[in-house]
């Protein structure tokens, strides 16, 4: 069974519940198409704030519960916001707990 999370911009996690995110993946629209039904979504968190230093310590509990892969969520891509100026860095913390980046989710 595939296991996911979603890593989103804590900055418009101010005025974004996540309902977009939420909405393809319950849907598997999109960046979630290729799930099957099996597939969990089992984490749901922010960065932190810039430059990102929430970002490693998640994804390490991420793998230890089972986690395969985090979302880029589509507001940390999407030129609707300001540009997240720190996305490289966050790939490879990602990446150096262990898990795949996958970018977007409901874009
Ligand atoms: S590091 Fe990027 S994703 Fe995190 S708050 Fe700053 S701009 Fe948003």
């Amino acid at each position: 069974m595939t296991k996911i999370a979603v890593i989103r911009c804590e900055t418009v996690s101010e005025v974004c519940p996540g309902t977009g995110c939420f909405k393809a993946f319950n849907n598997r629209t999109v960046q979630f198409k290729d799930y099957g039904q099996q597939t969990e979504m089992i984490g749901f968190f922010t960065c932190g704030g810039c430059s990102g230093r929430r970002v490693y310590r998640l994804a390490k509990k991420l793998k230890t519960n089972g986690a395969d892969k985090v979302h880029i969520s589509s507001c940390m891509l999407t030129k609707k916001y300001p540009s997240c100026p720190n996305i490289d860095s966050i790939k490879i913390s990602i990446e150096a707990a262990g898990l795949d980046v996958v970018e977007g989710t409901h874009h």
